[in-house]
């Protein structure tokens, strides 16, 4: 589960191809981090795979099936949101029921769920509050509440910590690894913070307009980068 297969992928707005064709094997349990400036592609990359935008050319495959024209919610994979995502009106309980109500889970069964997640979160003393009443770092912890209770085989972050100041994001960031490490599920988490990327890493997938310069771990872009662009970016100084 969360084998995520790129073959040739392109993506054009109009006239402007963003994403000239693109290969990308993602495997089972691995982090795997999109990094590059802004504007290189990356949300779009991300919004393929999770099958927000269509692919303008190419096949995305999951776990070995075509997704291709899957409607989103049909791919197993989930996206997790900035914070402010959340519904305000509802409590941090509801807010983790919500996915698993619209697809008419049974509600012990999403009761179980949510303990569980909550456990998992440190969220269990805060489930009966609205969002308003949380800090930024406790409403992030929520989006990915709702994330986990529907076990999917991927989970997607477009840049989920951008939204908190600098000491918060550093804890954030254990937590996801924590998590990651606990669940032993694939994630892709795009960011344009080389420390981000370096630090969380198992792969790096480094973008510059829409293609990828290098793939690697962390320590083999930092010593053997392969071009100028990804030395300048993520390389050792030598
Ligand atoms: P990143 O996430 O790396 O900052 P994006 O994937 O958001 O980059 O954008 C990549 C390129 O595609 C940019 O040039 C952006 O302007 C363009 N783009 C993204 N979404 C759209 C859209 N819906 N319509 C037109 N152009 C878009
Ligand atoms: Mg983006």
């Amino acid at each position: 589960m969360g084998n995520i297969s790129l073959n040739q992928v392109t993506k054009s707005f109009g006239d402007v191809q963003v994403i000239p064709p693109l290969d990308l094997e993602i495997n089972e349990g691995e982090f795997v981090v999109f990094v590059g400036p802004s504007g290189c592609g990356k949300s779009t990359l991300l919004r393929l795979i999770a099958g927000l935008e269509d692919t303008t050319s190419g096949a995305i495959s999951i776990d070995g099936n075509d997704a291709t024209s899957l409607a989103p919610a049909k791919r197993g994979l989930a996206m997790v949101f900035q914070s402010y995502a959340l519904y305000p009106h509802m409590s941090v309980r509801k807010n983790i029921a919500f996915p698993m109500k619209m697809a008419g889970i049974d509600e012990t069964v999403q009761n179980a769920k949510i303990d569980a997640a909550a456990k998992a979160l440190n969220l269990t003393d805060y489930l009966d509050r609205k969002p308003g009443q949380l800090s930024g770092g406790q409403r992030q912890r929520v989006a990915i509440g709702r994330a986990i209770v529907r076990e999917p085989a991927a989970f997607l972050f477009d840049e989920p910590l951008s939204n908190l100041d600098a000491a918060l994001r550093v804890g954030m960031r254990l937590e996801i690894m924590e998590l990651h490490e606990k669940l032993q599920t694939t994630m892709i988490y795009v960011t344009h913070d080389q420390v981000e990327a370096m630090t969380m890493a198992d792969k790096i997938v480094v973008l510059q307009a829409g293609v990828i310069e290098q793939v690697g771990s962390p320590l083999e872009l930092y010593h053997a980068p392969r071009n100028k662009f990804v030395a300048g970016f993520i390389g050792s100084p030598k």
